[in-house]
């Protein structure tokens, strides 16, 4: 066994379907096909521990994929990079772009979600950020594993050590994670890890899943338009050639 082996709970069960997390009904639902053996799952110190079937599936939507919010009724998802206000501001600030999730062929909603990573670069620089369990980690194969320990424990890198869980668990990890190249607008980590049975890992973090938006601001209502130049609602509208007014789309 390795820590890739995939299990969760009844809340990452809900996720890993696509569901609420927050809806008890769902729960109630999911809990109830644990009880009648419906699911592969079993009884840890109280809660259900549920057998994904699909490895890795979980794991790699916190690493690759930003987790949606549950923002005035609506789940808000992530809907791609681009448009941040603050690109090229160089304060630590980076918004997304978020639309909410509707029935196909219904006018969605735009959200700037806007997160402040001052803190956590200060405490990091400072070497005293408490790095949570990683969200992805890879398997290093046998020939690779020494160079990959001896690569993180160099100079280049801080040693870390501590131990964390990952998938019930216990994985060190060698050094203080370093930024990962990722795509525009990303701000992911990553770091060498080893666990008691001699495996290697390749260990991630994506940060915009484990800090809260500061932020959430809708930026266009395609459920609304002005009623005299037609145009859709937007945040801060230029009202100089048209007074908009504003009225929402016929059912
Ligand atoms: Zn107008």
């Amino acid at each position: 066994m390795n820590v890739l082996d995939q299990v969760t709970n009844v809340r990452g069960y809900a996720k890993y379907l696509g569901l609420d997390p927050t809806n008890r009904s769902v729960l109630r639902k999911i809990q109830r096909q644990c009880e009648r053996g419906e699911l592969p799952a079993k009884l840890d110190e109280g809660t259900w521990k549920i057998k994904l079937p699909h490895e890795g599936e979980l794991i790699m939507k916190n690493w690759e994929n930003l987790r949606e919010f549950y923002h005035d009724g609506m789940v808000l998802i992530h809907a791609g990079y681009g448009n941040d206000q603050n690109y090229g501001e160089n304060n630590n600030k980076i918004s997304q772009f978020y639309i909410n999730q509707v029935p196909i062929s219904k006018p969605t909603k735009h959200f700037a979600v806007t997160w402040d990573f001052n803190e956590f670069k200060n405490s990091e620089a400072a070497a005293s950020f408490e790095w949570p369990s990683p969200h992805a980690a890879l398997l290093i194969n046998d020939e690779q594993k020494q160079p990959l320990v001896d690569y993180f424990s160099g100079s280049s890198f801080v040693a870390y050590g501590r131990s964390l869980k990952f998938n019930d668990m216990s994985i060190t990890i060698l050094n203080r994670p370093v930024e990962f190249e990722g795509v525009t607008g990303s701000l992911r980590y990553y770091a060498g890890a080893t666990d008691a049975d001699g495996n290697v890992y390749k260990v991630f973090w994506n940060m915009f899943n484990i800090f809260d938006p500061v932020e959430i601001v809708m930026t266009v209502d395609n459920n609304r338009y002005c009623k005299h130049c037609l145009k859709r609602w937007v945040k801060d509208a230029d009202t100089t050639k048209c007074k908009h007014e504003w009225v929402q789309d016929m059912e």
